[in-house]
This record gives C-alpha cells, sequence and structure tokens, in this order.
C-alpha cells in the first residue's frame, strides 16, 4: 500500500499541522526549507495529471489555510507538485511541497536550491 495512503490512515506516523476531512498537511521527513510540508489528498490520486478540477479547487483552500497557519501567507512560499519520472515523483500519491522560511533561491534541476538558505 501506498505510503501516503498509510500516513492518511495513521498506520506510519506523520508531524500534522492540519487535516480536514479531504485533506492532510503534515512536515517533510526530509525538509530542503525551514519550513517544508506536504499538503495531500485522502483519496489516493496518483499525480497532478489525474486530479480532477474539483479536487484542485479544494485543495487550494486548504492550502491557502495551512501557508496561513504555519504564517507564510505575508511573505511568501513556494508550491510545487512533481509529476511523474521526469518531474521528479518519488512518491505516487499526489501532494505539494509547501516551502519557505526563508528567501528561496531558484534552480532548474537542483533539488536541493533550498538548503543553502537554511
Ligand atoms: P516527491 O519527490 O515529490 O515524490 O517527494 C516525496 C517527498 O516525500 C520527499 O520530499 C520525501 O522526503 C517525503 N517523504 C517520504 N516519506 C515520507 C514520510 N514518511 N513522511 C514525510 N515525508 C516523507
Amino acid at each position: 500500500m501506498c505510503i501516503f495512503c498509510k500516513i492518511v490512515n495513521h498506520e506510519i506516523p506523520s508531524n500534522r499541522v492540519l487535516e480536514n476531512e479531504h485533506f492532510v498537511a503534515f512536515h517533510d521527513v526530509n525538509p530542503i526549507a525551514p519550513i517544508h510540508l506536504l499538503i495531500i489528498p485522502k483519496l489516493h490520486v496518483e499525480k497532478f495529471q489525474d486530479v480532477t478540477p474539483k479536487m484542485m479547487a479544494d485543495m487550494t483552500s486548504f492550502i491557502q489555510e495551512v501557508a496561513i497557519k504555519m504564517g507564510l501567507d505575508k511573505n511568501g512560499y513556494r508550491l510545487v507538485t512533481n509529476n511523474g519520472e521526469d518531474g521528479g515523483q518519488e512518491v505516487d500519491h499526489l501532494h505539494f511541497h509547501l516551502l519557505g522560511g526563508t528567501r528561496l533561491k531558484w534552480t532548474h534541476l537542483g533539488g536541493n536550491d533550498a538548503k543553502s538558505s537554511m
């Protein structure tokens, strides 16, 4: 079974910051920024290419709520989803990376660009 489904079902632990009926936000186990959360739907959707507009609409509100809760709404943050193999997706359960807490750099392929400014 999918690792993020196990997090949803409390079969493996996670450090949750917000949850509602449809979505969960928790800390990434391997953060690349001072604040690095993952935001996932409870329903198993494999990747962004498969998500419905309705789910994205609901998820948008949830992500905005998480950003406010983490105090990121004023100074900003980065929201990223890796879609499929070329996109660098390692966990096949749709997730958004919410990164913030510092002035993030931007590089083309470097996955750890935020690390240097931690
Ligand atoms: P991606 O490459 O976009 O699929 O990212 C997967 C992310 O999931 C990585 O940043 C991992 O550090 C993170 N991750 C994997 N397993 C866990 C876990 N059990 N709890 C929290 N984060 C995880």
